[in-house]
Formats: C-alpha cells, sequence, structure tokens
C-alpha cells in the first residue's frame, strides 16, 4: 500500500452548542489539517496521487472555511462544529473528489489536541 499525506492551515471562530465551559463562548482556532490518502495503485508516473492537485483541492475547500464563523455554515447550522465533525466534513468533501483513496482527516485545534475521522 501507499500512502500520501498533506498538511494546510485555515483560522476560523466557532463556538460549541451546549457544551459546559468556556468553549460555549464564541473563539477561534488556527486549525491544522492533515489529509492522508492510500492506495494501492500508482499511476504511469509512480505515483498515487499528484500532491500538486491534492494541495489545491484541499486548500480550496480550507478556503472556504478560513476566517468565516464556522457555527454559520450550511453544514454546521446542525452539527457542532467540533474537531471531530470538521474532519468528518472534509473527509467527506474530499471524497466527492478522490473517493475510496480517502484514508484519513486530522484537525488539529492546537499543538497537542487533534480530531481524526476514517472509515
Ligand atoms: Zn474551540
Amino acid at each position: 500500500m501507499f500512502r500520501v499525506r498533506v498538511i494546510d492551515h485555515f483560522s476560523s471562530a466557532h463556538n460549541l452548542r451546549g457544551y459546559e465551559g468556556n468553549c460555549e463562548r464564541l473563539h477561534g482556532h488556527n486549525w491544522k489539517v492533515e489529509i492522508v490518502l492510500q492506495g494501492d495503485k500508482l499511476d504511469n508516473l509512480g505515483m498515487l496521487v499528484d500532491f500538486k492537485v491534492l494541495k489545491k483541492h484541499l486548500k480550496n475547500l480550507l478556503d472556504e472555511l478560513d476566517h468565516t464563523y464556522l457555527n454559520e455554515h450550511r453544514y454546521f447550522k446542525d452539527v457542532n462544529p467540533t474537531s471531530e465533525n470538521m474532519a468528518k466534513y472534509i473527509f467527506m468533501r474530499m471524497k466527492e473528489i478522490f473517493g475510496d483513496l480517502v484514508y484519513k482527516v486530522a484537525v488539529w485545534e492546537s499543538h497537542n489536541a487533534v480530531a481524526e475521522y476514517f472509515e
């Protein structure tokens, strides 16, 4: 099997509905997002996926979230914008492009706290 991994960042605000504690109040994070693709077949150049293409699609998606209030995003109107749910959302969106090659998405909300989603 082969795996490729790309990392990017964005900044946004959120608050956790129903949380008893200071995360219920509006605050922001500089999020680090890591995506891992996995597969057993390489193309004729010897690539699982072109890093340039993967980086571009991840960046396009993160641009959509950058400098926004996540609770107002269409997906997070009903779903709490936790790191876990953000990892799932990014996973699903990237799956629309890369299909079953998408193996895992990790969302870091700080340097020592990360949530991962995979299927
Ligand atoms: Zn937070």
